[in-house]
């Protein structure tokens, strides 16, 4: 098969296969590689009625020396864990999402855009609850699959900055509900504000802390990060956000230079003070924010076009450790 590498974009290309694990009565089955991209469920298991679902996402980088490398499952299979354990599921030990993800990447290396490209395999891990179970409680059977297929370069000319929206009548996650979870149904909640805010021009919205709607929390699947006009890296604090894998890489890289790194709460009347903002996540790294409306008001931050100089060294630099051009000093690469 040929693929376009230059054409990919972060839409779903069939692969060779998934890989599938079952839990019953205490423990994991052997794991299988599935041809078909399709599930064969029962029609009263907890995912499909009761939202028993969590995900992950990560990806598997063709590095310069030709190797095939996860950036930092480790911290996936992590966050995992503390979702399947809020929503009452059966765990994934970390071995054996390691050993899944490991399996699934060597069986669909083809796939795997080679390096120059910009391009890499996601990996998308999911846990469901696949037993029948009509009153409401865990399911007596889990199942464990993880899907990859190949992505492009998110960016093909440089970083681009977009606008944001708050909707104030929208709100993402509670103080204590299941905001710092990657469950499933966190992401059905904002398909309709999602949606609102790109009817209006807007790419991404920015959402506010439950409560008083004067805390920043994080745009609808990225976390919210800013540069002071002294240097420093900022980002929100709350137990509504959900802990973003490159948000804390982005951390590292920025003491790693040097910089000082504050996570606390962040009222939304700073920004206007900020000298960079952007939102960041797995599928683009940084996507730089040059203007957040909120109502009547029109906050301009950072440069209009491109990227500013703080984010756009973070990126540099966080992408070079993604395809093996700066040595591993984190130990974040797994190599299948
Ligand atoms: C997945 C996700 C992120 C980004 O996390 P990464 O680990 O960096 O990909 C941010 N916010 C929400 C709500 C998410 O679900």
């Amino acid at each position: 098969m040929k693929i376009d590498w230059s054409s990919l974009g972060f839409s779903y290309m069939e692969t060779n296969c998934h890989i599938r694990y079952v839990w019953r009565d205490g423990s994991w089955g052997a794991g299988e590689l599935v041809r078909e991209p399709y599930l064969r469920l029962h029609i009263a298991a907890t995912a499909l009625h009761y939202g028993q679902a969590a995900f992950e996402g990560l990806k598997a980088f063709a590095c310069r020396d030709g190797r095939v490398r996860l950036f930092r499952p480790q911290a996936n299979a992590r966050r995992l864990a503390t979702s399947a354990r809020r929503i009452c599921m059966a765990q994934v030990p970390e071995e054996l999402f390691l050993e899944a993800i490991r399996r699934v990447v060597d069986a669909n290396r083809e796939f795997v855009p080679p390096y120059g490209t910009g391009g890499s395999l996601y990996i998308r891990p999911l846990l469901i609850g696949s037993g029948a179970q009509i009153g409401v409680s865990p399911a007596k059977e889990y199942t464990f699959i993880v899907l990859v297929t190949p992505v492009g370069a998110y960016y093909k000319g440089g970083l681009k900055p977009v606008r944001a929206i708050v909707l104030d009548d929208y709100d993402r996650a509670a103080p204590q509900g299941v905001g710092h979870t990657k469950v499933a149904g966190n992401y059905a909640a904002s398909l309709e504000p999602h949606h609102l805010a790109h009817e209006q021009g807007f790419p991404v919205e920015l959402y506010l802390d439950a409560r008083e709607h004067r805390y920043v929390e994080e745009f609808g699947t990225s976390n919210f990060i800013a540069i002071t006009t002294d240097g420093k890296y900022v980002t929100a604090q709350s137990s509504s956000i959900l802990p973003s894998v490159t948000n804390d890489g982005l951390q590292a890289v920025a003491r790693s230079l040097g910089m000082a790194v504050e996570v606390r709460p962040v009222d939304f009347d700073e920004i206007p003070g900020f000298a960079e903002v952007a939102a960041c996540g797995t599928a683009v790294v940084i996507t730089p924010v040059n203007e957040i409306v909120r109502g009547e008001r029109v906050i301009r931050v950072g440069p209009a076009e491109g990227v500013g100089p703080v984010f756009g060294k973070l990126y540099q630099r966080y992408t070079a450790l993604q395809v093996g051009e700066a040595e591993d000093v984190f130990g974040w690469t797994v190599e299948v």
